[in-house]
């Protein structure tokens, strides 16, 4: 069976090293804020070109923090795409502030520019103060973010970067970390950076946020966790997790190129039976995800699982259809690429560990299974 994401054969090529780093840990006996989380963050801060970089307990955590630091409230508009993961809007409206739904760009599926710049006049017409977009990197591809910091710079808005799928990635040459006021990531096991558990982190290069982000992690510490100067979380990456995302960065490199080749053989051989994913040539995909449009997908999906072939819908909802998300603002154009989008995409297999017979098997089948409902 043709694992969706493998991650036993990556913890095969580590050989021991993961062992050897979580032994290390055990044996030093600091599982909380130990060394290996400060050589992380150093190592994640190096590696996306920014000043600080600040770990947490997950990725949702990572946004609600930059939320908490920048005191988003009642009054104020956060923008967020809806064709996303549920954690991108689900740190809005807890804060008292408005989420405000915007719509994708049909090729790339990240956010919309030019929708943006429309919500953000449906937000002011309806009374509320637009104070940051949250942009995300959906299936690994970052978001136009020249277009979008020229959107936020007009309109007084912070520049957010949802990369929990897009560490790696880069755009016009810069790593994926460094292109907006903040950028969030998340080590989820299924991650392209994951651990073993869950983990998360927040770069900037503003060192006051930094800091005080650092304190909203630790119960709003100031000179010690005895003393708390504001109201804070517990949202800690533990040293373990730490210690192996310290292996995992040894060899994400490497495995951000092998993910590469797959989507490149995939666009190869699928191009002419399926809608392939677009790259602007300017950006690099980390490939969190290899995602095709097709037409009768589910009978499609459906027969790709009868011959052994996974597939997931990432994602067949977007916010705005959810019953949990109804209060959200939805601008007067309309959602319809989103909607769109969520009855089409289907995301196969992806891992750098995924062998070419593999490659080989999984596009046959689908190319069958695209002949035989179009
Ligand atoms: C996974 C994910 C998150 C949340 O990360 P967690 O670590 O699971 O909390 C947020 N946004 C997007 C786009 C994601 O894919």
């Amino acid at each position: 069976m043709i694992a969706f994401i493998d991650l036993q054969a990556q913890q095969k090529y580590l050989g021991n090293s993961i062992n050897d780093a979580i032994a290390r840990v055990l044996n030093h006996g600091v599982f909380i804020g130990g060394e290996e989380v400060e050589r992380l963050e150093l190592m994640l801060a190096s590696r996306a070109r920014v000043a600080n970089c600040i770990s947490c307990a997950n990725g949702t955590d990572a946004l609600e923090l930059i939320m908490i630091a920048e005191e988003v409230g009642p009054g104020d508009a956060v923008f967020v795409p809806s064709f996303t993961f549920v954690a991108s809007g689900e740190v809005v409206p807890r804060t008292g502030a408005k989420l405000v739904l915007v719509d994708v760009q049909p090729d790339t599926f990240v956010i919309d520019p030019n929708s943006l710049k429309l919500a953000v006049e449906d937000a002011r017409r309806a009374g509320l103060h637009p104070k940051i977009v949250i942009a995300v990197d959906l299936f690994g591809l970052p978001a136009d973010y020249n277009a979008l910091a020229a959107v936020a710079r007009k309109e007084g808005m912070l520049l957010v970067a949802d990369a929990a799928q897009s560490f790696g990635g880069e755009y016009n040459g810069q790593p994926v970390g460094c292109l907006a006021d903040y950028t969030t990531t998340s080590f989820f096991p299924a991650k392209p950076l994951g651990c073993y558990g869950d983990g998360g982190a927040i770069f900037t290069e503003r060192a006051d946020k930094a800091e005080i982000i650092r304190s909203l992690c630790v119960h709003g510490k100031g000179t010690s966790k005895y003393d708390n100067v504001r109201i804070g979380k517990n949202s800690r990456l533990d040293t373990i997790q730490a210690a192996i995302l310290i292996e995992k960065l040894s060899i994400f490199e490497e495995e951000i190129e092998k993910r590469r080749k797959v989507a490149e053989f995939y666009n190869e051989v699928l191009q002419d039976d399926v809608s392939v994913p677009v790259n602007p040539n300017n950006r690099k995909s980390a490939w969190a995800q290899y995602t095709i449009k097709i037409r009768n997908r589910d009978v499609i999906q459906k027969e790709c699982a009868e011959l052994n072939i996974p597939t997931v819908v990432y994602y067949n909802k977007p916010l705005h259809l959810q019953v949990g998300y109804n209060e959200a603002l939805c601008p007067r154009r309309g959602l319809g690429v989103s909607e769109l989008l969520a009855t089409k995409v289907l995301s196969l297999p992806m891992h750098p560990y995924l062998t070419h017979e593999d490659q080989i098997c999984i596009a046959n089948v689908l190319k069958r299974a695209v002949k035989n409902n179009n």
